[in-house]
């Protein structure tokens, strides 16, 4: 299955992971995107009944990819469960991304957007994004 263009999309395969969410509106769209998926990978087998009634009730999807190369998708069956889970994962990705430990000394860091470094407090020294490999 390929579903392409996320309306939403977070983090990168190689670090957090690739995080895409597809918000359909509708089961009746669900079901007309995943139909057109499985045409444009060239199945030839159309979804089968059960598939079908599934997909009929999921209201959006989000896309999980990381760098081994694993998909998972997980199915929503509400605007409200699909938004809740779209933010908490948000919020672990800013989390991610905004933690690094200090190439130095190995303790914890922030992020500091006021001038875009991460800040160890024990060795009292800046360090660059790309400066921290681990994070
Ligand atoms: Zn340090």
């Amino acid at each position: 299955m390929s579903l392409d263009g996320a309306d939403e999309e977070v983090g990168e395969v190689g670090g957090f992971g690739w995080y895409g969410m597809m918000n359909f509106g509708s089961g009746q769209k669900t079901l007309e995107a995943f139909r057109e998926a499985n045409r444009e990978v060239g199945y030839v087998e159309p979804l089968d009944d059960e598939e079908e009634e599934y997909l009929g009730d999921v209201y959006g999807v989000v896309v999980f990819e990381d760098s081994a190369g694993n998909v998972e998708v997980e199915y929503y069956d509400s605007k409200r469960d699909l938004e809740e889970n779209w933010s908490r994962i948000q919020a672990e990705a800013e989390e991610f991304y905004n933690t690094g430990y200090c190439p130095s000394c190995g303790d914890e860091m922030k992020y500091r957007q006021s001038d875009e470094t991460f800040w160890c407090k024990k060795c009292r020294k800046r360090w660059d994004r790309d400066e921290i490999t681990d994070y």
